[in-house]
C-alpha cells in the first residue's frame, strides 16, 4: 500500500536538517513521489511555498490529520545531487541503525550560510638567513611582538593574517615595516585556495604494461556493462595506482567525475601528489585538518563542476559531484574505512551503494583484500582482477624467513634481535645498502608503561590506557582526561617509565652498529610539522643506513636501496582482540615485507615471531594471500563470523552497572522471543572488551545470521523496547 505521508526536510542547510516535517501526499501526486525527490510545500505561518526534499514515508502522522499540510508540487528538474545523497542517507540509516538526522548530517555537506571574508595570509619572501639576522636584531632591541612574528615566520612560511593579529598579538603596525621592506607579503585566499600545493612540473604518464592494460579493459567492460563493483587484488608495487589513474582518465573523457578514497592523508601523501601531477588543479582533497569552511569550499567547487577528482578519507565519499562515474577505494582492507561515530558506516559498502545510486562503478584495490571483499569476489558479487607482477621490470619479490623467538631464548639470546637478523644486518651494512626495522605495535603505540612493574598508565574513568601526545601529555581518547606524562610510575613509583619501544630499539642498534646512520620515526620524532616528510626524504636520499619505526614506515613508500626488512615483534597484533586480528596481522606483515627490494637489488625479510606457525605469519612470509584467505574464511565459517555470517552487535551503556545489566537481560529475552525458529545465533550479553568508558559501564550483545533481513527485523524489535532513561544503546551491523 502507498503510504500517505511524506517526511520532508525544508532547505538543506546544516541547522534546518535538525527537523523533519510531515506532509500529506495529495492524491494526484500519489505514486509519483519517491525518496530524495525535490518538492515544493507550504511552510511556516504564512504558508509560503518552499523547496524541500522527501527523506522518508510514513503510514501514520503525529499531527492532526485534518490540519496537516499538503505537498504542493513536484519540482520538475531532474533528480538533483542532493536527492541521491538523501537516498544514501536513508540507506545508511537502515543499515547502520542511526536516525535519519544523524545520517543526513553525515552525508550532506555543511553549507556556510554567510560568506566569510577573503582569508588573508602573510607569506615569507625573505630568505631564512635574513630573517634570522632580523630576529637577533629585534631580540637585542627587545621588541617582543616583532620577535614573535619573525619566529613564527621562520617556523611556517605562510601565516594566516587573523592568527598573527589575534593569537600572536602582533599588531599590523608592528609588521607594516616588514611588508614594505619585502620581508613578507600579503596574499589572499584565492592564491592559496586549493589545499593541494605542488610546484613540480606535470609528470609524464607511464606506459601501462600488459597486466595493467588487461585490468583496465576488464574494469572498463564492467563500467560499460553491469557496473558491479570490481575488486583489484594486486601485490604491492604492481602498479595499481597507475591503473586507477588510467580509469579516471576514461571517466573524465565521458564527462564524469571520480572520487578516490585513501585511508589517511598523511600516510599517502606521495599518492596524492601523483594524482595532482597528472590532473593538475582539477583535483582537490578533503581531510580532517581542513576547517569546516575550507571543506565546504571544496565541496562547493565539486558541485559547480570545477573539479573532476576528489581525494580524501572516508568523508570524501559524500562529495556532491553532479555526475559521478567512479569511486576508487585504495587499500580497501584498512580499518580506517569504518566510522567510529554514529552512523557507524563502512566506507566500502557505502561507496558501493553510492555508486549504485549514481550509476557509477566502485573499484576496490588492495595487496591484501579484506576477507569480506575477497569472499564477495569469490561468490560473484564483485568482478575480480589480479596483478601478480611488480610493475618495474627488474624488481623481484624478496626472500622471506621466519625466526622462532622461542628458539632464540632456548639458545640463551635474550635480546630483541635474533642471531639471523643480526647477521643479515651486518652483511647489508657491509654492502652499503639500507635497512628498515619495523616494530609491530599496532594498538600499543603511544601507551606509556612501566618497565619495572609492567603496568600501563590508565584512565581513572575508562578501562583503557592513556596515550602519549606530542605536547608531553597523556590523554584518554575516550573521555579526554589528560595529565602530564608522569616521571614516576603511578603504580609502583619506579622511574623506569617509558612508552616508545622504538627509542629502546634505536639505543640497542646504536650500541651494535656505532658507525651506522640511524633514523627513527615515531610520535616523538614526527611531532614537528613537516618532520615526517623530512625523515622519509633523508632516508630516501641515503642520509642514513637504518630506519626504525612503527606502521608509519610500512605504508606506501618506495625506498629503492632498502634490501633488508626486519620485523621485530610480528605477533603483537595477533592478540589485539576481535575476530579480525588474524587479518590485521597478515596485512601488516605482508606490507612490511613488501618494502624490501623494490628496485634492482634483491631483498631480504626477517620476521621474528613467538608464534611462527600461526597461519597469518606463515602466509605473510610466503606472500601467499590465497593460503591465508582459505584458512581465515574457514575460521570465520566455523565461528559464524562475517563475511560468512552477518552480525548485528548492540552496545548497551549506563552509569549504573545494574541498569545496564538489567537492560541487557531484557534485550536477551526479546531476542530469544524473536528467534523462535532458531535461525539467529545469539551471543551474550557480556562485558564489552573495553568495559567502562567515561564512567559508563558497557555491555555487548551479538546476533549472527546468514541473512541480513532477520537481523534488521531484530534491530527494529529491540529499538522498540522500552529503554530505561539512563541507558544508551548503539547498533552496529557487519
Ligand atoms: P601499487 O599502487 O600497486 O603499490 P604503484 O602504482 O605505486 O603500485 O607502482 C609502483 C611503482 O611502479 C611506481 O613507482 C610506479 O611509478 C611504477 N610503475 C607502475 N606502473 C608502471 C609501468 N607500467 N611502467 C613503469 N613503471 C610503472
Ligand atoms: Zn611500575
Ligand atoms: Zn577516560
Amino acid at each position: 500500500m502507498l503510504k500517505p505521508y511524506a517526511d520532508v526536510i525544508i532547505d538543506i542547510t546544516h541547522t534546518a536538517v535538525d527537523r523533519i516535517f510531515q506532509y500529506e501526499i495529495p492524491e494526484e501526486l500519489s505514486g509519483q513521489v519517491s525518496l530524495g525527490m525535490k518538492i515544493r510545500a507550504p511552510f511556516g505561518q504564512g504558508n509560503r511555498l518552499q523547496d524541500g526534499y522527501i527523506v522518508g514515508f510514513s503510514e501514520k502522522t503525529d499531527y492532526d490529520p485534518l490540519k496537516i499540510k499538503k505537498i504542493a508540487s513536484i519540482c520538475e528538474d531532474s533528480i538533483p545531487i542532493e536527492g541521491q545523497l538523501i537516498c544514501l542517507a536513508a540507506w545508511m540509516k537502515e543499515h547502520y541503525g542511526s536516525t535519519m538526522i544523524q545520517a543526513l548530517k553525515t552525508v550532506l555537506p555543511v553549507k556556510r550560510k554567510v560568506k566569510t571574508a577573503q582569508k588573508r595570509y602573510l607569506v615569507r619572501s625573505a630568505g631564512e638567513e635574513e630573517c634570522r639576522e632580523l630576529l637577533s636584531l629585534y631580540r637585542k632591541k627587545n621588541q617582543k611582538a616583532r620577535v614573535r612574528f619573525l619566529e613564527a615566520l621562520l617556523e611556517d612560511c605562510v601565516l594566516p593574517y587573523e592568527m598573527v593579529v589575534q593569537k600572536l598579538r602582533v599588531s599590523p603596525a608592528s609588521f607594516k615595516a616588514f611588508l614594505t621592506e619585502g620581508v613578507c607579503r600579503l596574499e589572499t585566499e584565492s592564491s592559496y585556495r586549493n589545499p593541494v600545493k605542488d610546484n613540480s612540473p606535470g609528470g609524464a604518464s607511464v606506459c601501462l604494461n600488459q597486466e595493467q592494460r588487461r585490468v583496465v579493459s576488464g574494469i572498463w567492460q564492467a563500467w560499460e556493462g553491469d557496473r558491479k563493483p570490481c575488486l583489484l587484488h594486486g601485490i604491492t608495487g604492481s602498479g595499481k595506482t597507475e591503473v586507477y589513474m588510467e580509469l579516471i582518465r576514461h571517466v573524465i573523457e565521458k564527462g564524469k567525475q571520480a572520487i578516490v578514497l585513501i585511508p589517511e592523508i598523511a600516510l599517502t601523501w606521495q599518492t596524492v601528489m601523483r594524482f595532482y601531477r597528472q590532473f593538475g588543479d582539477r583535483v582537490s582533497i578533503v581531510h580532517s585538518r581542513l576547517s569546516a569552511g575550507e571543506k565546504s569550499d571544496q565541496m562547493e567547487r565539486a558541485r559547480r563542476g570545477e573539479l573532476d577528482i576528489m581525494i580524501g578519507p572516508r568523508s570524501a565519499l559524500f562529495t556532491p559531484f553532479p555526475d559521478l562515474g567512479l569511486v576508487v577505494i585504495d587499500e580497501e582492507h584498512e580499518t580506517a574505512y569504518k566510522s567510529e561515530t554514529v552512523p557507524r558506516y563502512h566506507a566500502v559498502d557505502t561507496a558501493i551503494e553510492r555508486c549504485r545510486l549514481a550509476g557509477a562503478v566502485a573499484v576496490l584495490g588492495s595487496a591484501t583484500p579484506s576477507a569480506s571483499s575477497y569472499y564477495k569476489a569469490q561468490s560473484g558479487a564483485y568482478h575480480f582482477f589480479q596483478m601478480k607482477k611488480r610493475a618495474r621490470e627488474a624488481s623481484a619479490l624478496p626472500a622471506v624467513e621466519i625466526v622462532d623467538l622461542r628458539e632464540e631464548l632456548k639458545a640463551g639470546n635474550r635480546g630483541i634481535f635474533s642471531r639471523r637478523l643480526t647477521e643479515l644486518m651486518e652483511k647489508t651494512l657491509g654492502r652499503g645498502e639500507q635497512i628498515l626495522l619495523f616494530l609491530n605495535r599496532r594498538g600499543y603505540a603511544g601507551f606509556v608503561s612501566c618497565r619495572s612493574c609492567g603496568k600501563a598508565v590508565k584512565c581513572p574513568h575508562c578501562d583503557v590506557s592513556l596515550k602519549a601526545h606530542r605536547d608531553g601529555t597523556l590523554k584518554c581518547h575516550y573521555c579526554g582526561y589528560e595529565i602530564p606524562i608522569p616521571k614516576r610510575c603511578p603504580s609502583c613509583g619506579s622511574g623506569y617509565i617509558a612508552g616508545f619501544g622504538t627509542q629502546k630499539v634505536e639505543a640497542l642498534v646504536r650500541a651494535m652498529f656505532p658507525k651506522a646512520g640511524i633514523l627513527r620515526m615515531d610520535m616523538d620524532t614526527t611531532a614537528k610539522k613537516g618532520s615526517y616528510d623530512a625523515i622519509l626524504s633523508a632516508f630516501a636520499d641515503g642520509k642514513a643506513d637504518i630506519l626504525i619505526g612503527t606502521q608509519m614506515i610500512v605504508k606506501g613508500h618506495d625506498f629503492p636501496k632498502v634490501t633488508l626488512v626486519g620485523i621485530l615483534a610480528a605477533d603483537l597484533s595477533l592478540y589485539s582482540g576481535g575476530y579480525e586480528a588474524g587479518e590485521r596481522t597478515f596485512s601488516l606483515l605482508t606490507q612490511a615485507a613488501g618494502r624490501a627490494g623494490r628496485d634492482r637489488l634483491p631483498g631480504h625479510v626477517v620476521i621474528q615471531s613467538y608464534s611462527p606457525d600461526h597461519y597469518s605469519v606463515e602466509a605473510a612470509a610466503s606472500q601467499d594471500y590465497e593460503g591465508f584467505y582459505w584458512h581465515e574464511i574457514l575460521y570465520r565459517k566455523l565461528l559464524c563470523y562475517p563475511p560468512v555470517y552477518r552480525m548485528l552487535s548492540l552496545l548497551i551503556t549506563s552509569k549504573e552497572e545494574e541498569t545496564a545489566l538489567h537492560m541487557a537481560g531484557l534485550v536477551k529475552k526479546q531476542a530469544e522471543a524473536v528467534n523462535e525458529d532458531g535461525i539467529l545465533e545469539l551471543v551474550g550479553p557480556a562485558k564489552a572488551s573495553v568495559s567502562k568508558i567515561n564512567d559508563m559501564y558497557r555491555y555487548t550483545f551479538y546476533a549472527k545470521c546468514e541473512e541480513k533481513e532477520p537481523l534488521l527485523e531484530l534491530m527494529g524489535q529491540l529499538e522498540a523496547l522500552s529503554w530505561d532513561k539512563g541507558v544508551l544503546y548503539q547498533f552496529d551491523m557487519e
